[in-house]
């Protein structure tokens, strides 16, 4: 079935209250129970279950009663509700084709009022298995329970935090412009991903480019964790720009060595085998060279040499043991946390939306959303404090 995001235009103000109630009684309910909804949303007359008919027929909500009656958000439900809280900050007034399909991501391109074209990323935690996403992604292992919501949403600002702070050291990644739910907005780049790149005027510099970020960011206490040709997106001047942040995680991760080297060799591989390069390093005497004799940079060389706070702890009576300390105990916790969490990692597989959002077909092509009806007077913020005071008293 196809069903056309022109829908937004058309949904009314009590559409999204009743929306946002769904999205606000999945807080605490994987499925949300009608009444609870229609007590959020507080429409007169049963106004409520109207609405609610109508969303599910434009497949915003999904209807559940396999254990009582009750409806949760679709992904394409969360879009609608990011994007109109975007565009009602003015963030950008359009949305256009669909410029990538990561694993756990839509990418399109939006437009600003002036006509400025943005990359628009709505996350999509859900769409492989959560065991998986769970073995890989560090921001869950504080979490013993959790939904595709929450998960997409941390996702989001994951990368929108890392994505700033990368920009301001220096770092050659998209501007970050505003975050809302699983949807960040950035500066498009203007390139390809490597991947697509079949052909380089200058593959060794570019090749070193690549590497000298690999390294830059162990040397800032990061590491991708996802440093291969689908995350590099190349310029036609061969500007090599880093993008996908959700995965990374610190130096001091208990695997921090093997998520390194892995980086590094997807890209020696790549650059072999696509661009033929071979790589040899004259060792220095000490042996201590930051690189080993195939032009591998060499982690545990790269973290004696940053300016790390050694000096700083030093003096400050803090010594490298007691560093040494804490970063064991930190591990032990994430050991003890995952094994803690036992049962509580299986996920109830009715709160995953993939089943329905693969028979979804996005159609987002020149959807212009200003001055249509998706434009409230209301800030969405305002929206959701009124609804949580309403849910408070309701309680
Ligand atoms: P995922 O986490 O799902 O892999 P990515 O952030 O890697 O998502 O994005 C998937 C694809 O979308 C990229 O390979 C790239 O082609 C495209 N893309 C992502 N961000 C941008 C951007 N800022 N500008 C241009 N294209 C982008
Ligand atoms: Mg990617």
């Amino acid at each position: 079935m196809k069903l056309d995001v022109n829908v937004l235009r058309y949904l009314s103000k009590e559409d999204f209250r009743v929306l946002t109630a769904v999205e606000m009684g999945m807080r605490n309910h994987q499925i949300v129970p009608a009444e609870l909804i229609d007590r959020i949303a507080g429409l007169k007359h049963g106004g409520t279950y109207k609405v609610l008919k109508n969303l599910l027929k434009h497949k915003l909500v999904h209807h559940d009663s396999s254990k009582y009656d009750g409806f949760r958000l679709t992904y394409l439900g969360y879009d609608f509700l990011a994007i109109k809280a975007l565009v009602n900050r003015g963030v950008f007034v359009s949305v256009g084709r669909q410029i990538g399909v990561g694993k756990e991501s839509d990418i399109f391109e939006v437009a600003t009022e002036d006509g400025t074209v943005l990359a628009m990323k709505l996350h999509r935690l859900g769409r492989v298995s959560f065991r998986a996403v769970k073995s890989k992604r560090d921001y869950l292992l504080h979490r013993s329970s959790y939904n595709w919501l929450y998960l997409s949403r941390l996702a989001a600002l994951k990368e929108f935090a890392f994505m700033e702070a990368l920009k301001a050291h220096g770092f050659p990644v998209p501007a970050a412009v505003d975050c809302n739910r699983h949807c960040v907005i950035m500066s498009l780049v203007q390139g390809y991903p490597l991947v697509q790149v079949k052909q380089l005027q200058n593959p060794e510099t570019v090749f070193e480019t690549i590497i000298g970020l690999v390294v830059r960011l162990a040397e800032k206490g990061l590491i991708h964790c996802d440093f291969n040709e689908f995350n590099i997106m190349i310029e036609d001047d061969e500007k090599v720009t880093l993008i996908d942040f959700p995965q990374m995680v610190s130096v001091s991760h208990r695997n921090a060595q093997m998520y390194f080297d892995r980086d590094v060799e997807c890209i020696f591989k790549f650059f072999r085998k696509r661009f033929n390069l071979s790589f040899h390093v004259d060792q220095d005497e000490s042996g201590e060279s930051e690189f080993d004799e195939s032009g591998r940079p060499r982690f545990f060389a790269i973290m004696k040499s940053t300016d790390s706070l050694d000096k700083e702890l030093a003096a400050s009576g803090f010594t490298t043991k007691d560093q040494d300390v804490i970063e064991k105990f930190i591990e032990g916790g994430i050991e003890q946390d995952s094994e803690n969490s036992g049962d509580e990692e299986i996920v109830d597989e009715g709160c995953l939306p993939a089943d329905i959002d693969d028979t979804v077909v996005y159609n987002l092509n020149s959807l212009h959303l200003h001055g249509c009806a998706v434009r409230h007077d209301v800030n969405d913020e305002m929206q959701e404090k009124q609804y949580s005071n309403e849910v408070s008293r309701s309680n």
